[in-house]
């Protein structure tokens, strides 16, 4: 973290429109030099120059630096596997919005591993997705439609759908709001948006400020670092009301790996597994992970409910 710079002018704030705003910090993850912004007036955090062309998600360029394992390119089938056994999560967020009767529009929806663990719990899974090689892992493998578009082009009839979902995507569009706009369009009058995305005031930066962490935190393909308050007030320009809340899906043993060890876990499903002896024999080894499981999920909830949990997640309908 730089010192606190004074204000400069910047470009219009995609949020209020301010035109004044402060360097937070110089550098992103992998050392690449690039200054993060903070609006003086709505707080809104963003990186300088957020741009980033349709080809980098389109093509591999993505994927070959961010997935579940770090330092190494994930294949859409990798990515499917690895990310699939966890989709529970969310449905528990989502509770009652799952239902037989709905239809459901997913917005990057990756390899499509969130819509096929919905199989059999909604009538209609349609996704949208721009990475070529996800979409085609999903047309040659799973079994609903996807388009390999952006929102503003999807070629599906306005207002047609129950819910519409968007999870870790909206930190990665240039314009949010044009974003949720484009969203809005694709709702029932009566439809309801979930969105899950990173929260700034994630504990690991907020309360034990691990300065490792805040330097994985910000990253080229994040170009927005929303807080609730930021977030609510995108989503009031677009349209929508509802209620933000945050989860907390990493585990206390990634926490405490990330303040001891200062470094990220090697791959996204020992973050999300709350063991610690891996296939377990004996009866106290199978004690011991239940004794961890248990905390970490007392843990998990208490760090939700404080506001700090890593990810953002609303729910809500259109302002009538
Ligand atoms: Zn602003």
């Amino acid at each position: 973290m730089v010192r606190m710079q004074k204000e400069i002018a910047v470009a219009p704030c995609r949020i209020c429109g301010a035109k004044r705003g402060r360097i937070i910090r110089q550098h992103l993850r992998y050392d690449i030099k690039r200054n993060v912004m903070r609006c003086v007036k709505c707080g809104f955090v963003y990186l300088e120059r957020a741009r980033i062309a349709r080809r980098y998600y389109s093509g591999e360029k993505y994927r070959a630096h961010h997935g579940p394992s770090l330092g190494k390119k994930n294949s859409p089938r990798e990515l499917f596997k690895a990310y699939l056994p966890f989709q529970y999560q969310i449905h528990e967020s989502m509770g009652s919005l799952l239902r037989p009767s709905i239809s459901l529009l997913d917005v990057g929806c990756s390899a499509g591993h969130f819509l096929h663990s919905l199989k059999g719990k909604v009538r209609t899974r349609v996704g949208l997705e721009l990475s070529r090689e996800e979409v085609s892992f999903i047309r040659r493998n799973l079994d609903f439609p996807v388009y390999n578009v952006p929102i503003g082009e999807a070629p599906i009839r306005e207002g047609l759908f129950d819910v519409i979902t968007s999870l870790q995507v909206l930190e990665h569009v240039e314009d949010p709001v044009g974003f949720l706009q484009n969203i809005r369009k694709h709702l029932k009058k009566s439809g309801t948006l979930y969105l899950e995305l990173p929260n700034i005031d994630d504990v690991l930066l907020t309360v034990y400020r691990v300065k490792e962490y805040e330097d994985f935190y910000y990253r080229e393909p994040h170009l927005s670092y929303f807080s609730k308050a930021t977030l609510r007030r995108a989503l009031q320009k677009a349209g929508f009301e509802g209620e933000i809340e945050t989860v907390q899906r990493y585990t206390l043993i990634n926490h405490i790996h990330w303040i001891t060890a200062r470094a990220p876990q090697q791959s996204f499903v020992l973050g999300m597994t709350p063991t610690i002896v891996k296939n377990p024999k004996s009866a106290s080894a199978k004690r011991l992970n239940e004794f961890i499981t248990r905390a970490d999920r007392e843990y998990r909830a208490l760090v939700g409910k404080l506001g700090l949990g890593e990810s953002l997640v609303f729910r809500g309908t259109m302002r009538t």
